[in-house]
């Protein structure tokens, strides 16, 4: 499961967990609300009806002893004794409604009360008595007597002390239910308020559990179509983005146009100042290019170094090469990058949909074919896609085909350039120069062929075949009798990176038996540029071997003097660009002075290339310049053609040859 997956599950889970425990929450809260209310409903009513019960207890107490108190009178006032049976029933009611209240009401109060009672009701029957034996005179003075009145009094004291017992008793019983009832309530609002909350509270979680899986699904779909160094798409979205723009311009009939870039030697900025600025590096370039690009334009990092970006809506070819030359611009001044300047370029090839291709595949192959003939064409410029570039992108495929037959028909061979010492004239030796015989084309001249064998690292094999047939010929120079000549070999960069090269160079020189001096091996200023400490130890290493170090094409590459003096060199060669115009270009002979002059302080001799005439051999001449090699001299030969000339020169007959 991936980071943003199991972190989704996670807030998922928490969210279900929430709203579960709430449900439970919710449930146990109202079940116990009903409870509650069940419980005070219970109560109520238990308490409503012996609230009632006794007030009725204590009205009908009330009613009969009024009643009964009224029998007596109206049997006194009337002599009819046959109240004496009301008076009796009332008595038994009373009576009844003293047992019932005995349930309430402490039994001591009833009990005295039923011993007062006695008295009087022994009392008033005697006085039913005297009334039916028709004495009422004496029924009176019982009634009036003084024992009566005061247990009548006591009696009336005891029956008010009762009611109001009652009464206090059944008001008690209501206090406490509305007592009992505020807390219910008071018990239900809370649980309301709590249920509220509860679900507040989840519809918060929800809310935000919602935007997780909102932000979440974007997360997922950036993974998926993002580069996450740079932010920018990535190839996934290239895929989407192509064809939805090929749609589009199927319905208004606008090219889509595809441009391809990216960044010069940025293999060396990882190298030479880590991944990290390599990163910083990518990332500010995704953005300045980004900033170049119009809103419905989309960038793309293909992957490494690679840029690409879709154009769609395009009214003419025009447009995207404004496009290009705004993103060449990018890298015209040094990009400031954590601190570092880095100086680097960028060269971009541009195909178009309908025109050049019909599908994806096809327009990303063509522009990156038109990527590759601007590198070629010098870098820092931008190539559009055309027949000419697919010809000859088809001609290199043919062409590594071709070199890997050369090499096992031994297409190739080896020319030599006389190398002439400048104060003598004499000849000190020859550069080896490769020429590849074709059976079909002929004669290829290296320039047409070199940079393919690089690309495709048969240069490897090439390379170290010319090395050992510079050699061989050397020592077969040597042994027809001619003066220790020394021969020049060139090494490409792809040769110098190889781990091995050492190695496969002492074995060489041991195999054909060649003398350690008398070999010099050239390698390219740009070549010497990369890994500064590197290369300062692959030259040691071959020094060490006891044979000749020189810098090929001095001039071209801008490298650091300060670096020149690290590198344990013996010959620097001017590049023929410096010399071609000399000595009528100030500027070039500005620079082929400089160079002399430092190589001589650093203890370096230096070759000239490509003199073609006594003026330019004058100038360097009298610029103190050591070696000299160019047409003027002799051209590249075969190596019989290079003995037969070195004999002529050699000769002392006047109209040999120039020197
Ligand atoms: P380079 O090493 O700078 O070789 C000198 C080139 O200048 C040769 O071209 C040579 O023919 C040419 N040249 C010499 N004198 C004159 C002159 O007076 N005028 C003019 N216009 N040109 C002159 P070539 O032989 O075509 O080689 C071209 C390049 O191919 C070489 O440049 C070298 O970089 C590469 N190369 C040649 N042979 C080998 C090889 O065996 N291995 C590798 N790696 N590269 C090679
Ligand atoms: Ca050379
Ligand atoms: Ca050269």
């Amino acid at each position: 499961m991936s980071a943003p997956d199991h972190k989704n599950q996670t807030v998922t889970n928490r969210v279900y967990i929430s709203i579960t425990a709430a449900v439970l929450l919710s449930i146990a809260l109202i079940l116990s609300g009903i409870w509650n209310a069940e419980q005070t409903g219970q109560v109520a009513e238990n308490n409503i009806n012996a609230s009632v019960k006794i007030r009725q207890l204590s009205d009908a107490f009330n009613l009969h002893q009024q009643s009964m108190s009224a029998a007596i009178d109206f049997a006194v006032t009337s002599g009819d004794a046959s109240w004496r049976n009301n008076y009796e029933n009332h008595l038994l009611d009373l009576n009844q409604v003293m047992l019932s209240a005995a349930a309430t009401v402490d039994e001591n109060i009833i009990a005295a009360m039923r011993e007062k009672a006695k008295a009087v009701v022994e009392t008033e029957r005697e006085l039913f008595r005297l009334i039916g034996e028709d004495q009422q005179v004496a029924a009176f003075e019982l009634l009036a007597s003084d024992s009566y009145q005061e247990r009548k009094i006591e009696q009336e004291e005891q029956a008010l002390t009762l009611r109001a017992t009652l009464e206090l008793r059944s008001r008690q019983i209501i206090e406490n239910l509305s007592s009992r009832l505020r807390q219910t309530t008071f018990a239900l609002i809370m649980q309301i308020v709590l249920i509220v909350m509860i679900w507040f509270y989840i519809v918060t979680v929800v809310k935000r559990w919602q935007l997780a899986q909102t932000e979440h699904r974007d997360e997922l779909s950036k993974l998926a179509h993002y580069d996450p160094l740079t932010g920018i798409g990535n190839r996934a979205l290239f895929q989407l983005r192509l064809e939805s723009a090929f749609q589009q311009s199927k319905r208004d009939n606008k090219a889509v146009g595809l441009l391809l870039t990216d960044i010069d030697h940025f293999k060396d900025v990882n190298d030479n100042l880590g991944h990290d600025i390599g990163d910083k590096l990518l990332v500010a370039v995704a953005e300045k290019i980004k900033a170049a690009c119009r809103e419905s334009d989309t960038v793309i990092r293909l992957g490494g170094d690679e840029f690409a970006i879709i154009i769609t809506n395009l009214d003419s070819k025009r447009d995207s090469g404004l496009l290009a030359n705004k993103i060449l611009s990018i890298f015209e001044r040094d990009l400031n990058i954590h601190g570092h300047k880095i100086s680097t370029g960028t060269s971009i090839g541009l195909a178009f949909y309908p025109d050049d291709a019909e599908n994806g595949e096809e327009l990303l192959r063509k522009a990156d074919m038109a990527l590759y003939e601007a590198k070629r064409a010098g870098r820092r410029n931008f190539k559009f896609f055309d027949a000419a570039i697919e010809a000859s992108a088809r001609n290199k495929v043919e062409m590594q085909k071709g070199l890997i037959s050369a090499l096992e028909n031994k297409e190739f061979k080896l020319f030599y350039q006389p190398l002439i010492n400048m104060s003598t004239g004499e000849v000190i030796g020859a550069e080896s120069l490769i020429r590849w015989f074709h059976p079909e084309t002929g004669m290829v001249p290296p320039d047409d062929f070199i940079s393919v064998a690089e690309e495709s690292r048969l240069i490897i094999p090439i390379g170290a075949w010319v090395l050992e047939e510079a050699c061989r010929q050397q020592v077969a120079w040597e042994k027809r009798g001619m003066p220790p000549l020394s021969v020049a070999v060139n090494l490409s960069g792809v040769q110098f990176g190889e781990s091995n090269l050492v190695d496969v160079v002492e074995k060489i020189m041991r195999k054909t038996g060649i003398s350690k001096n008398l070999l010099t091996l050239e390698i390219t200023e740009s070549t010497l540029m990369e890994d500064v400490n590197a290369v300062v130890a692959r030259l040691h290493a071959l020094n060490a071997l006891g044979l000749k170090l020189a810098i090929d094409d001095f001039g071209t590459g801008y490298s650091s003097l300060a670096y020149l003096k690290r590198f344990p060199i013996h010959h620097l060669k001017i590049d023929r660009e410096f010399v071609n115009e000399l000595p009528h270009n100030s500027h070039d002979i500005a620079i082929a002075r400089s160079i002399i002059k430092m190589a001589h302080e650093l203890g370096v001799s230096v070759v000239a290339e490509g003199i073609e005439n006594q003026e330019q051999l004058d100038f360097l001449s009298e610029s103190q310049c050591n070696y000299g090699q160019g047409y003027y001299f002799g051209k590249p030969m075969p190596a019989d053609e290079f003995e037969q000339w070195y004999d002529a020169v050699t000769q002392p007959q006047p109209e040999a040859g120039n020197m």
